[in-house]
């Protein structure tokens, strides 16, 4: 512990600026947030003639009909005129905020309210918790039209809206609320820990959200997504039979096999698994389970599978812990700094002894050109995981000794090119808005991989 304390204090000695330097730091997040979205405008820039393109790439070009394609390129269009206006409406939205001291603004509105029933300011962890909310609030508030344009004319308009205006509704007051209930208590913890480590802080914050992250593994399927889908057993048959053997024999603990009503709200499908290292569950989306025959949906699965058997969500979860860290060892410099504070109007009795929830807020602000960049190192590492379980899939027969996977790959690939002409996902992508936006390798990069497996294993043969 100590040579932990000792080296943060050191990155802390190089970063003693910040608390005492008047920086301009509004300035650079009005710059660095409008670079980020600009570099986000120009790559939509970039895809966009793409969508004008009227053949499919060769390597599709038998899978897909004139008529599919048309339809991807239509959606793909609308999807991208729809991105770019809201890129730059939040973005001036956020601007303007910025600009206009409405943090400052929104932290004395919330030391008001609290004020009226008796709280005085040396109540932090009340005020910080009604700042979270009024600022969650009307932050989302101006954005809420924007989804439900794109819920009610965009994915309308393409055919994949199922949500009624009721749902939607309930949608939205169920997330506020589970918002509230969740994040007060963890809110409170996670401002409590600050003042009882003092400078200290950084094991016992890393602490409780491997804790928290485990809570809400054991939380989200058994409370939360019940409040949003159904998720029934799957029911007996081909499809279930393939399943269990497949996981049996790969030693996956599964312990429940469910559908999800994904059709209720939205035509996209997909399969995936969650839960504790001892026990497992599996879901798949009832239109994965209409569109595609069950040994596709069991090639799905075996990418799945592919993810779990080469640990793909601990090492994934080890990263974000690492990420979590190195944010929390750089925090310290801005918890105690009034020249951050000021340059964002607040006033100098706040600035003076920063509240930790504003300066955490702050820092984040400031942190937005880095965060950037690490989700383009998050996506690189992310499609390399995908190829992974894809191969995964293709290796199964040697791994497990059964003729019968021989033909996973293939299996895998018709399920695949359903799955995507069934969502209209794009097929002309550009690779520079790829690498920053997607997480899974294209369809046609997919496709050509697994033709390089299947050449390999015949070669082999
Ligand atoms: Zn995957």
């Amino acid at each position: 512990m100590d040579i932990l304390h000792s080296n943060i204090a050191r990155i802390q000695r190089h970063l003693a600026f910040v608390t005492t330097d008047p920086i301009d730091w509004k300035l650079f997040v009005q710059v660095s947030s409008w670079a980020v979205t600009l570099f986000e405008c120009y790559l939509l820039l970039r895809q966009y003639p793409l969508y004008s393109k009227t053949e499919p790439p060769p390597a599709l070009a038998k899978y897909i009909s004139k008529e599919d394609f048309k339809k991807s390129q239509d959606y793909g269009r609308d999807k991208a005129k729809f991105l770019l206006v809201s890129k730059i409406y939040s973005q001036l939205l956020e601007s303007i905020m910025v600009q206009y001291g409405f943090y400052a603004w929104s932290w004395k509105l919330s030391r008001q309210l609290v004020g009226r029933f008796g709280y005085g300011p040396e109540y932090e962890i009340v005020i910080s918790i009604v700042f979270s909310f009024v600022m969650y609030w009307l932050s989302s508030l101006p954005t809420l039209p924007l989804s439900v344009y794109s819920t009610f004319v965009l994915e309308q308009k393409h055919g994949f809206n199922k949500t009624t205006a009721g749902l939607f509704v309930a949608d939205l007051l169920k997330g506020w609320a589970i918002t509230l209930v969740l994040g007060a208590p963890f809110m409170a913890a996670f401002l409590y820990i600050f003042k009882w480590a003092g400078d200290q802080f950084v094991p016992w914050l890393m602490a409780f959200m491997i804790v928290f992250q485990i809570l809400m593994v054991i939380l989200y399927p058994t409370i939360i997504q019940p409040l949003f889908n159904k998720l029934t057993p799957l029911k007996d048959g081909e499809l279930r039979n393939r399943v269990e053997a497949l996981a049996s024999k790969l030693k996956f603990p599964l312990k429940h096999l469910y559908e999800i009503d994904g059709s209720k709200r939205s035509s996209h499908s997909n399969a995936y698994f969650f839960g504790l290292p001892w026990s497992k569950h599996i879901v798949i989306f009832d239109t994965l389970i209409q569109e595609s025959k069950p040994e596709e949906v069991e090639a799905v699965l075996a990418h799945e599978l592919g993810h779990w058997y080469y640990l793909h969500p601990t090492k994934l979860m080890a990263i974000s812990q690492l990420h979590v860290f190195s944010i929390l060892t750089l925090f310290p410099a801005f918890l105690h700094a009034p020249p951050v504070l000021r340059s964002f109007d607040f006033p100098k009795e706040v600035a003076a002894r920063p509240p930790t929830v504003l300066a955490f807020f702050l820092f984040q602000m400031i942190l937005t050109p880095v965060e950037a960049v690490i989700s383009i190192g998050m996506n690189a590492l992310s499609r390399r995981f995908e190829w992974e379980a894809d191969y995964f899939a293709c290796i199964l027969k040697d791994k497990l000794n059964d003729e019968r996977m021989n033909d996973m790959g293939d299996r895998l690939a018709t399920a695949l090119i359903t799955l995507h002409v069934k969502n209209l996902s794009t097929v002309w992508v550009d690779w520079l808005y790829s690498a920053y936006h997607h997480s899974h390798p294209t369809l046609t990069e997919r496709l050509k991989e697994l033709d390089k497996f299947r050449v390999q294993k015949e070669k082999k043969n």
